[in-house]
């Protein structure tokens, strides 16, 4: 409980889905609204493009899982519910961030993303994990749990 506790208050971070920015924000906190912007943080998944998911990466407090994703892709639309779910659960802990991977190529080549859904997760700038494949319910809980703090 040292990383992100201040004088006892949980301290985590959530992205604002208007600009972008990452909002440190004391958890449990709600009505929360961008310093940037003053939009509403909500936490849930937004479409992110190449440079902004690197950015987010490098500068996030608090893991980042990315859906790889596409819209012509079925198990992609079947998963996108449960992440919306999970982001909500996990606000301020984790962030969540969706790339359409027919549009935004450059962090997916990198790390030779070849089918999709692929989810990654990122956490004090480094990949912890990429992996193939749909994960709902339990299984995205199980997939993500170790990378939380
Ligand atoms: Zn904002």
């Amino acid at each position: 409980m040292s990383n992100g506790t201040v004088q006892g208050t949980v301290m985590g971070a959530l992205r604002c889905g208007a600009c972008g920015g990452v909002n440190r924000v004391e958890m449990g906190k709600v009505g929360a609204k961008c310093g940037r912007c003053q939009a509403a943080l909500t936490g849930a998944p937004a479409e992110v493009d190449d440079d902004q998911l690197e950015r987010l990466i490098a500068t996030s407090p608090v893991p980042v899982l990315v859906d790889f994703w596409a819209p012509w892709c079925g198990p992609c639309r079947a998963v996108a519910p449960h992440l919306a779910s999970l982001a909500g659960a996990q606000a301020g802990r984790l962030i969540v961030v969706k790339v359409n991977t027919d549009v935004h190529q450059r962090v997916a080549g990198r790390l030779n993303v070849r089918s999709i859904p692929t989810l990654a997760v990122w956490r004090d700038g480094e990949l912890r994990v990429a992996e193939a494949g749909a994960r709902m319910g339990p299984a995205l809980q199980a997939f993500i749990e170790p990378h939380l703090r």
